[in-house]
């Protein structure tokens, strides 16, 4: 029998598609689904999986001529109302259809069933670090990593798959630690909690500041040098939030350098933290998601994407390092997870704090314009004082393979006195040029418009942009000459440079090249801890998350990246990895020296680094970008567009100019010329882009939208890849 047509419930679907609009269906009567649940449709010629979403204001729904929903895949609707209308609010801020929005908001491969968690077997040490390593053989290496990780998860210990993520299969060292005694397994449950040291008075007034704000909506912006306190703070916030029944949300850059950090939240409160980041598996993930969704989690504790974790009862948000750019999203929806904390903690009606030693110039100035309530831990919690930053003038310095005298000097004095350095360098290869010293001629990627590396080990010119590489070359491919020179510093130059200089050193290279395999990370820092190694050299991949006690230089190779090129960012970003790299070397005993080689001792906010002096720093950085129009004081928007054909691209973003200002739509609203990329080439295709700037926020959203409309209507867009980023970090 077929029910009649009224009776029957119109619903507005998202797709999880590239498509701005929303399609209308009917759902039959014998099926249920309200807003947030998961429906399959026909669509097009197909189907697909779509999310039942709020219809837009003043639109009705139509009647007739409807096709029906094909089968509802959630019972129950997998985002509540204020996710919903948090996550339609980010589709709209960042332009990005709200189908791909929801979807991507969702734990890895969309399943039927949230996952019921089932007990996982941990592992744990039987007895305290020290006597474990003394019990082993000394060649044990792989027992030893283990063991150390077995540390760092505390009383609760670390089940098999998150061992293995860190270390790759280590079944046999594990076992034979069993067999020794050492480790035992189980569920283990951490029941009493630690308590931590007193805390200070800057620290209770931060406290006190923010737990008195827990009845509604406020942001702290909590500025301590590394060392200062500030995870004290998080944690005596968290453990009040939770005894009010909360559930609290730490958002982090990046959980795979910082895994003593989930170990303190586990310990010290000793409730159940849910830890959310990208290197899980589905499975795990999916048993992350339930226990927030459910509220079985106390803590959950993620990287970007975990803004977007359905909570039963949020009470605080916490996002640490907030300045640091891996919140923002680089592909796809290109939303960044600090502010998409604040609005959700707005909408949740919570408080939110934003901790940093070097919060970032929007944040500074919202402090400063009393938006954030501003918080501040001075000094260093414990003994350890902040190493001296000296600047090396290398202008007028002839380098050996970019190593100026004065480093070379204050690393020979180090091996002296048994101490170990840290050099940063910011390439890894050889040397970025590869030139030919009669003709000039370059060795270029045929893909992209940059320069090959040279890769001595293996032989190989490598391009660090689309992964293409060739041999080596032996001749000049257009002259035949056999002088081959080759410019600029990468990482095995310089570990190369160090060998030949301290023979009897013990230098270990750190880069993405040598620590592509499981483990091979963790093996190398174990190296480092256990002073194994006088010399370390390595990229920025060093710069986060680890704590270096035994090295007391730290040299950076090119202090000015960047300093004059199009990023108005770069001396902000100079001035946190110098905080950073510096608070991370160095104890109370040994203070840290930081020397940083640079051709710009004379640019305005070298001085204030030097000083650690942010005050003065983000003062002089604030004064130019208001000048300028830049952030805070202005609003940028790339418009990106990327295509096979040579100047399709760069005719879209023209086109696309032409059709979207129009009167009415662009008061205040700046559009610039369509540009080549920096890089107008990269893996085969050509790439363009278009400012859009606007002092106000209100007249670019409506701008915007109007304007991804258009181009999504307009026919010239299917031949071109394009993308919008609002806010973009990253201008290439
Ligand atoms: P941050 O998060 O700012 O880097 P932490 O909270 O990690 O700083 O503190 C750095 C170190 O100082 C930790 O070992 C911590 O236990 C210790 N510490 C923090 N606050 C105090 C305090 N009030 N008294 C003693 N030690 C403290
Ligand atoms: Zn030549
Ligand atoms: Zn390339």
């Amino acid at each position: 029998m077929n029910l009649p047509e009224s009776t029957e419930q119109v619903v507005s679907v998202a797709v999880a598609a590239p498509l701005y609009r929303f399609f209308d269906y009917r759902l039959p009567a014998s099926m249920r689904a309200v807003e947030g649940c998961r429906v399959l449709v026909p669509f097009g010629r197909g189907r697909r999986i779509g999310f039942i979403v709020p219809r837009p204001a003043g639109v009705a729904p139509y009647r007739q001529g409807l096709k029906a929903v094909i089968e509802v895949v959630d019972d129950s609707p997998l985002f509540d109302s204020v996710m919903l209308e948090l996550l339609a609010w980010a589709a709209d801020y960042y332009q990005h259809p709200l189908g791909e929005v929801l979807e991507s908001a969702l734990p890895g491969r969309l399943r039927r069933r949230l996952a019921e968690p089932a007990p996982v077997r941990s592992y744990r040490l039987c007895s305290p670090l020290d006597n474990v390593l003394d019990a082993l053989p000394h060649k044990a290496t792989r027992q030893r990593l283990v063991a150390r990780q077995l540390f760092l998860a505390g009383r609760g210990g670390l089940d098999g798959s998150a061992l293995r993520r860190e270390l790759g299969d280590c079944s046999d060292a594990l076992k034979r630690l069993v067999d020794r005694g050492l480790v035992e397994s189980g569920h283990f449950h951490v029941s009493s909690p630690t308590p931590g040291p007193p805390l200070n008075d800057r620290q209770r007034a931060a406290v006190e500041a923010i737990d008195d704000a827990h009845e509604g909506f406020a942001s702290f912006l909590l500025r301590g040098v590394t060392g200062s306190g500030k995870t004290e703070v998080y944690l005596e916030c968290a453990r009040r939030a939770i005894e009010r029944r909360s559930q609290v949300l730490v958002l982090v850059p990046e959980i795979a350098l910082t895994p003593q950090l989930v170990t303190r939240f586990r310990e010290r409160l000793a409730r159940p933290v849910a830890v959310m980041h990208s290197g899980l598996s589905d499975g795990e993930r999916q048993r992350a998601w339930t226990s927030a969704a459910r509220g079985d989690a106390d803590v959950v504790l993620g990287t970007r994407s975990a803004v977007f974790a359905q909570l039963a009862r949020p009470g605080l948000v916490i996002v640490d390092e907030e300045h640091d750019a891996s919140f923002k999203q680089q592909e796809g929806f290109r939303y960044h997870a600090r502010d998409v904390a604040i609005k959700r903690a707005a909408l949740h009606r919570v408080p939110i704090v934003l901790g940093s030693a070097t919060p970032s110039l929007e944040s500074y100035e919202n402090a400063r314009r009393g938006r954030y309530v501003a918080l501040e831990l001075p000094e260093r919690a414990g003994a350890a004082a902040m190493p001296a930053v000296n600047l090396v003038d290398t202008s007028a310095m002839t380098l050996e393979d970019g190593l100026s005298a004065p480093l070379l000097g204050a690393i020979a004095e180090r091996i002296e006195r048994n101490e170990q350095s840290l050099i940063f360098v910011n390439r890894r290869g050889y040397a970025p040029v590869v030139m030919c010293g009669s003709c000039g001629w370059q060795a270029h990627c045929t893909r992209c418009d940059a320069l090959l590396t040279l890769h001595r080990g293996e032989g190989r010119l490598r391009c660090h942009h689309c992964g293409h590489a060739r041999a080596a070359i032996e001749a000049c491919p257009a002259c035949g000459n056999k002088d081959i020179f080759f410019a600029g510093v990468g990482t095995q130059r310089v570990e190369k440079a160090l060998a030949r200089r301290f023979p009897t050193a013990r230098i270990l290279r750190i880069d993405r090249d040598t620590s592509t395999a499981r483990g091979a990370l963790e093996a190398a820092l174990e190296r480092v801890r256990e002073g194994a190694v006088d010399i370390l050299v390595g990229t920025q991949l060093l710069s986060k998350g680890h704590d270096f006690p035994g090295i007391t230089l730290v040299g950076v190779l090119n202090g000015d990246q960047g300093m004059y090129s199009i990023d108005f960012r770069a001396p902000e970003r100079l001035f946190q990895l110098v905080t950073q790299v510096g608070g991370r070397a160095g104890r109370a005993d040994k203070p840290g020296l930081v020397l940083m080689q640079t051709r710009f001792t004379d640019h305005p906010c070298m001085d204030a680094i030097r000083r650690h002096d942010f005050e003065t720093f983000a003062r002089a950085e604030l004064a130019t970008r208001r000048a300028l129009g830049l952030p805070p004081f202005g609003h940028l928007v790339l418009l990106r567009a990327e295509s096979t054909a040579a100047g399709a691209a760069l005719e879209f973003l023209r086109r696309v100019r032409a059709l979207g200002v129009e009167p009415g739509t662009t008061i205040g609203v700046e559009v610039m010329d369509p540009v080549p990329a920096p890089m107008e080439r990269r893996a085969g295709r050509h790439r363009a882009q278009l400012m859009i700037q606007c002092g106000r926020r209100a007249p670019l959203r409506r701008f915007l939208h109007q304007l991804v409309r258009t181009i999504e209507a307009d026919n010239a867009a299917r031949r071109v890849r394009w993308s919008v980023d609002v806010d973009p970090v990253d201008l290439y």
